[in-house]
């Protein structure tokens, strides 16, 4: 199939890496117009080249910033029909070696980040048919221990926000959130190095399947409930996790 997203005018935050540029190249191989924000700009241009989009300099975490870039990716998209919230940091740190202000920090980008891209591109859904939020939450948010207390909190914010606007705003926008797995992007190695072989096993053991994600696995979970395929489907939080909360 293609052309799933044609005519459609995107945002994408995160985009400069990981999830959120594979996300914004299968986007636009399936027709969507594409606004790609990120902290990195110059990471967000090599996106934004590959896919024709816009690029736009944002931290999701500064109020005036977010209310500005969007305003100026929905003039580059000319309306705002779609936003993917995907940029996020990770921690690993517990409770024993996380001070208060990494915690608001790893609270701040992930979930008042979300909050403040999705409250700013509001008066531009509104306006549109087919207006979608697709919000990236975490299989932390399901089922911690993998990574530290701050991330797995900050992420069932994020998950929990993502199915309580999804009644706020029925039936102007839909609202669904994806929980991934570990997935093989630069996060990870943050996490657990890439050649950190004996870590990388341990951390494939946890899953039913054995193996990380790839991002394309997410990003295509990600195109179904964007488009208008999940045209009855709202304020679902989809696990794309290799089958671990399963179980
Ligand atoms: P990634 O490769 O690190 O990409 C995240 C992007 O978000 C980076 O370009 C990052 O820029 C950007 N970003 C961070 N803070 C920002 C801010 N304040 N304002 C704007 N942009 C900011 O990570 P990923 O793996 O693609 O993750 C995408 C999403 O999936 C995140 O929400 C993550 O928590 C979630 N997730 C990932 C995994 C995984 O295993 N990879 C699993 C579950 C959930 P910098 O590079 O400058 O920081």
């Amino acid at each position: 199939m293609s052309g799933r997203l044609e005519g459609r005018k995107i945002l994408i935050t995160g985009a400069g890496s990981g999830i959120g540029r594979e996300t914004a190249r299968l986007f636009a191989r399936e027709g969507a117009k594409l606004a790609l924000l990120d902290r990195d700009a110059a990471e967000a241009e090599k996106t934004a080249k590959e896919t024709g989009g816009s690029f736009h300099q944002i931290d999701v975490t500064d109020e005036a910033k977010v209310a500005q870039v969007v305003g100026e990716a929905a003039d580059a998209l000319g309306g705002i029909d779609g936003v993917l919230n995907s940029a996020g940091i990770l921690t690993m740190k517990t409770m024993d070696d996380i001070g208060v202000e990494e915690f608001r920090r790893v609270v701040d980008v992930n979930l008042t980040g979300t909050f403040l891209v999705c409250h700013a591109a509001l008066p531009w859904l509104r306006k549109e048919p087919k207006a979608a939020i697709v919000n990236i939450a975490s299989a932390q948010a399901l089922l911690p221990s993998l990574t530290g207390s701050a991330y797995a909190a900050a992420k069932a914010g994020v998950m929990m926000f993502s199915k309580s606007i999804a009644k706020e705003l029925a039936p102007d926008v839909r609202v669904n959130v994806i929980c991934p797995g570990a997935t093989e992007t630069p996060m990870t190695d943050q996490g657990v190095a890439a050649d950190d072989v004996a870590g990388r096993k341990a951390l494939a053991d946890i899953y039913a399947m054995k193996r990380l994600a790839q991002p394309h696995e997410i990003a295509n979970g990600i195109l179904f409930l964007m488009s208008e395929e999940a045209s009855a489907v709202t304020g679902v939080a989809l696990p794309i996790d290799n089958g671990r909360t399963f179980h």
